[in-house]
Parts: C-alpha cells; sequence; structure tokens
C-alpha cells in the first residue's frame, strides 16, 4: 500500500474528526455566509504527483476551494427551488458513503430493503396508493424522463410495437400534452427520442393561471382520432406554483387513450399539509409521478423518486440481463429500474430525515415557508416600486418593477439583490414580462429571514 494511503488508514477515525470539524464550522456559519460567490476562481493546480495525505487535501480544499462554495443550503437562497440538508439528512449521506453500498441488487446486504421502506414512507407522505412502486433517482429530470420512458413503452404497448425492442422510431410521431410543463420535460423528451417539438401546449386557464385548460385538454385529446398519446401535468408550476385540476384530467381517461404522467417535483410536498392536500388531490391516478427529494425534503443533493404504475413496463425499458445478471423475477432489483447499474443508497439520508422528524416535521417546513412566501408577498406589495405577477398560491413570489420592467432592469435588480450577499433570487420571464422568484424551500428560512430579505430588495431597488 502506497505510504500515505496506508498512512491514512491507521488514523483513520482522527480524519474523519477534522473532516467534522469543518463540516461543525461550516453549518454553524451557514446562515451568514454570502448567498452566492461572484469573486474569481483560483488558478487550476497541476495533477498531484506526490498526494498530500487526507489531512493534507483537507487543508488545501478548506483553504483554495471552500471560501468560493455558495450558501446555497442557507436560509435566503430563494433561487430556483433550492432546499437544504436537514441535520439528520446530513448524517445519513455521510453514513451513505461510509457504507458504501451499491443498491443495484438485493443479494448479500439489507441496503436495498432499506430502500424500499424509504419508497414505502415516500408513497405514503404524498397520498399515493399500493398500486405505485417507485425508485429512487439523482433529480426530478431524470424522474421526469423515467416516467416519460415508461409511458413511451406503454404507446407502443397500445400500437402493437415493442420500443424497447425496435426503437422510438417504431412508434412513429407520438403526441405529447400538456399545460405549462417544466423545461426538463423537454429534455427527456429529447434524450427519449420523442423530439422536444412533439409537445404540444395547451391553453391554460384564464385570469393569471398556469393550470391546464380540462376543456381545452378534452378538446385536444379528442382530436387525436383515438390515437394514444401522453399527457404530462404539472403539480407546481415554478413561477407561480399552479397546479392542474389533476382529478379532472384523470377522469378523461374514461374517454381517451393516454398516459398520464405527472411532474410533482415540488408541489406533491403540498400534501403533507391538510391546508393544501386538495392541490394534488387525484395525484395517485398518475401512472406515473415524479417528485425531487433535494427540494421541498431538505436532503442533500441529489435525490428524487420516480413512482409508477407499471412496474412492467418500467422493467421492459430498463432491465439490465446479463449471464451473470440474470433477467428479473419477481420483486425486480433496482438495477431493472432506472437507468443507472451501480447505485448509491440515495435513499438514507431521506430514511434518517423521516426517521428524525416524521410526517409532523416535514409538514411543519412546508407550512412555514408557505407563511413565510406570504409574508414575502405582503412585505415587496409594501415596497414602492414594485408589484406581484401573480398571487402567492404556495411557496413562491413572483414579482417585479412596477415600472418599466425591462429584462435589463430585472436583471439590475437581480444582480443588485446578490451582490449585498443577503438574498438570491431568479430572474424569469412571466406572462411575457420579466420578473423576479423568491422561492421558499429551506428548513431553516425564518421570519427574520425575510425581513432580511426584504431591506436587500428594497435597497438594491432600481430608480
Ligand atoms: C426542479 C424541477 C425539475 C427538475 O429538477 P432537477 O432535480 O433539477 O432535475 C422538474 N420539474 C419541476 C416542476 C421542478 O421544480
Amino acid at each position: 500500500m502506497h505510504r500515505t494511503l496506508a498512512d491514512d488508514l491507521s488514523r483513520l477515525p482522527e480524519l474523519l474528526q477534522s473532516a467534522r470539524d469543518l463540516a461543525a464550522l461550516e453549518v454553524t456559519g451557514l446562515a451568514e455566509r454570502p448567498v452566492v460567490q461572484f469573486d474569481e476562481t483560483p488558478d487550476r493546480d497541476p495533477l498531484p504527483g506526490e498526494g498530500a495525505g487526507a489531512e493534507g487535501a483537507l487543508a488545501r480544499f478548506a483553504q483554495r476551494w471552500a471560501p468560493g462554495f455558495s450558501g446555497s443550503a442557507g436560509p435566503r437562497y430563494l433561487g430556483f427551488v433550492t432546499g437544504g440538508a436537514t441535520p439528520a439528512s446530513v448524517a445519513g449521506d455521510w453514513l451513505t458513503s461510509t457504507y458504501d453500498q451499491n443498491v443495484s441488487g438485493a443479494a448479500g446486504s439489507w441496503a436495498t430493503a432499506l430502500e424500499r421502506e424509504t419508497v414505502a414512507w415516500l408513497r405514503e407522505l404524498f397520498g399515493l396508493g399500493e398500486a405505485h412502486s417507485g425508485a429512487f433517482v439523482t433529480g426530478a429530470t431524470v424522474s421526469n424522463t423515467v416516467g416519460l420512458a415508461i409511458a413511451r413503452e406503454w404507446l407502443g404497448e397500445r400500437l402493437g410495437v415493442d420500443v424497447s425492442l425496435e426503437g422510438t422510431a417504431a412508434l412513429g410521431p407520438v403526441d405529447v400534452l400538456s399545460g405549462s410543463p417544466h423545461s426538463s420535460t423537454a429534455k427527456a423528451l429529447s434524450v427519449l427520442g420523442i423530439g422536444r417539438d412533439r409537445w404540444r401546449r395547451v391553453t391554460v386557464l384564464p385570469d393569471n393561471r398556469e393550470a391546464v385548460d380540462v376543456a381545452a385538454l378534452d378538446a385536444a385529446l379528442s382530436e387525436l382520432g383515438g390515437r394514444p398519446a401522453i399527457v404530462v401535468a404539472n403539480a407546481g408550476t415554478v413561477n407561480t406554483v399552479d397546479f392542474d385540476d389533476l382529478r379532472a384530467i384523470a377522469a378523461l381517461k374514461e374517454r381517451y387513450d393516454f398516459w398520464l404522467h405527472v411532474d410533482a417535483a415540488f408541489g406533491a410536498f403540498a400534501a403533507l399539509s391538510p391546508a393544501y392536500a386538495h392541490l394534488v388531490d387525484g395525484l395517485d391516478a398518475a401512472d406515473s409521478v415524479c417528485v425531487d427529494l433535494h427540494k421541498w425534503l431538505n436532503v442533500p443533493y441529489d435525490a428524487a423518486v420516480q413512482f409508477t404504475r407499471h412496474r412492467d413496463l418500467q422493467v421492459r425499458v430498463f432491465h439490465n440481463a446479463s449471464p451473470y445478471l440474470g433477467l428479473p423475477t419477481g420483486e425486480p432489483d433496482f438495477l431493472h429500474l432506472t437507468p443507472e447499474n451501480s447505485r448509491r443508497l440515495r435513499a438514507l439520508p431521506a430514511w434518517f430525515s423521516l426517521v428524525a422528524y416524521g410526517r409532523a416535521g416535514h409538514r411543519e417546513i412546508v407550512e412555514r415557508n408557505v407563511a413565510l412566501a406570504h409574508r414575502l408577498g405582503e412585505g415587496l406589495v409594501g415596497l414602492n416600486g414594485l408589484r406581484l405577477l401573480a398571487p402567492v398560491r404556495l411557496n413562491v413570489v413572483c414579482f417585479t418593477l412596477a415600472d418599466q420592467p425591462t429584462q435589463e432592469r430585472v436583471n439590475t435588480l437581480a444582480q443588485a439583490v446578490a451582490a449585498s450577499g443577503e438574498a438570491f433570487l431568479t430572474p424569469t420571464v412571466y406572462g411575457g414580462v420579466p420578473a423576479l422568484r423568491a422561492a421558499f424551500s429551506n428548513w431553516r428560512t425564518s421570519e427574520a429571514d425575510v425581513e432580511r430579505v426584504l431591506a436587500a430588495v428594497a435597497s438594491a431597488r432600481v430608480d
């Protein structure tokens, strides 16, 4: 064994203690760390010839790179939809690396059963029935891709084609209908060979809504003349957190042949609160469901879950049969369900957080985040020169300049807020108007943080 490696092996507990000390320092200071870092990155070092040992690597990381990492896991990073990492989930994440399990198959370790337990808990948390099975993937983009891959296989079954054998081309043009899908849906359609242009935008409801007009969807399905299609319903849009009427969409299945995929990346968490659970009524009727976990569950990157009622079709797409792996029988191993073969035990951080805080703890995060979004919305309206572009529906505030909200002026505002180090908001365009979004999904965010965000926006205002 190389000398530094042997050295590290003999001092493993001390090395982990040093890493723990740095981590403790970082999480303690997280709320005060600048939310984003714009300074120049350091010059690239040459590949080390002789290693410095783990202690040396830690010191070099702390000196060269750590100062430039963003406070995106902290309470006032409101860009995109960004969760943090609960204390228990961080512990679970460390142990994931410590045990370094390969959750491709069930043989020889209980890790697969732990992932199955976690998936079953999440299914219950989001109000899905036992007909749904699930698997961990890296994020909502992959979850959407897997869901739509199963949809593609289903289309083949309807049209008498085996897509997994013959390829997507054998299907001919595929019809994908959706009102306000996330950009990852288009990416998934590209990856799957269906094509980004096959998405047909269905009219959304009037009066500043992003939810699909179910009557328009009905008409669009009817125009297909019986040809099976894919409907992507959106439960929680990123700009205004609008929800398609899932129950009404599912009811259309009585008259039309379509696969219902629901992108509930963060919207699924509405199910945790009795006040908002109605927003995801009907989620269980979906054929496939996407939920992100590194957003509102507040587990570290990268984690999401993919649910489906059609595991048989999922195995057709994703099975990995080889002389030494064999064909899946009984309950299929995870390597037959998702794009990965070897897989990290992504479920462990989620398992830790669910055990540590339970349904009640995670419900409190959701409800507090929603209350804080409303508070920010009211505060912004109280500032001169700003207006909301939509009512605060759940955990996102979408607002812009009252006067001349040009892209340039809105970007200037976003940059000035970010430069303060106090808060981070991301620009968007909503209804053709350049705007900013503040998305609440971090477990640490408090009322005091909202006041600081308001102060940062107030002093960054472009006049
Ligand atoms: C964030 C998000 C995605 C993509 O999620 P990743 O985890 O970044 O891949 C997809 N859909 C919706 C609605 C989202 O909010």
